[in-house]
């Protein structure tokens, strides 16, 4: 397929993006509160619906492909576009939630992968390392520099403590509809690719494995898990490049308020 044009936001329209992506925040902040052992995806699923309808949004992902839910919901070595069910969480599970909003015309899409309960050292140091790659991904979503800067910057980092980089998925641009120019993606080579200019949106998506990076496809027609059946993390969030820098529009404030308040209660 030949490639679509990249499609530049005007400063007007980039708010109104930030109020999709910060509409997908909020949601998120929902969802970690509610997040534990004995819960299942599809009771999240419904819950992030209803407050995506109640606070003027339209759920993203629900029928865009034909994708059945709201949320997708990937736990443990399920790297993404996991489908929502009635299995309980676990203790020590991870759970990546992805989450899409249209909102004013726009877009939001951003993720976070959340802890079960109490999750092992090594789990840990997974999601921290690919949310610290997704900011040093960021930094590079400068006017000027190539989209090769932001792989390279995610690949080097993560790699390094030996993790293995998704090939197949990609971040992407983002606007009036969910995947628009350029693909972003979480491998590449310094000053190489498409050049980054003002008025891109980009969703930005680290998706980083424990183990190898290779993938393969449940026959469901979605689900992507790990090859080796280790964990994956996903992170995600919604960049326009404005003045030359990035101007991150989604947020975790949420999710970490929500995190923040649920260990003050243990
Ligand atoms: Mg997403
Ligand atoms: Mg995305």
């Amino acid at each position: 397929m030949a490639d679509q044009p990249i499609i530049y936001k005007t400063k007007e329209e980039i708010e109104l993006m930030r109020q999709s992506a910060l509409l997908v925040s909020k949601t998120l902040g929902i969802i970690a509160e509610l997040v534990e052992p004995g819960v299942t995806t599809l009771y999240l699923d419904k819950i992030a619906e209803e407050y995506i309808r109640d606070n003027g949004g339209v759920p993203g992902f629900l029928g865009l492909y034909d994708f059945p839910n709201t949320l997708c919901m990937s736990p443990n070595a399920q790297v993404v576009h996991g489908i929502p069910d009635d299995k309980p969480l676990q203790n020590g599970d991870v759970i990546s939630v992805d989450c899409g909003v249209l909102m004013n015309g726009f877009y939001g899409d951003h993720a976070y992968t959340f802890e079960v309960g109490e999750v092992s050292p090594e789990i840990k140091q997974l999601l921290e390392i690919t949310k610290k790659s997704l900011y040093l991904g960021i930094e590079q979503c400068c006017a000027g520099n190539r989209i090769g800067d932001i792989g390279f910057a995610i690949q080097s980092f993560t790699e390094k403590h030996g993790y293995g980089v998704v090939r197949e998925l990609v971040g992407h641009g983002l606007g009036r509809t969910m995947h628009e120019e350029p693909q972003v993606p979480n491998y590449g080579r310094r000053g190489k690719g498409k050049m980054l200019k003002n008025g891109m949106v980009l969703a930005i998506e680290p998706m980083i494995n424990l183990g190898t990076a290779k993938i393969r496809q449940l026959n469901d027609g979605w689900t992507i898990l790990t090859k080796d059946g280790k964990v994956s993390a996903h992170f995600e969030h919604d960049v326009a490049i404005v003045d030359g820098k990035p101007d991150i529009l989604s947020t975790f404030d949420f999710v970490d308020e929500a995190l923040k308040k649920k260990k003050s209660k243990v």
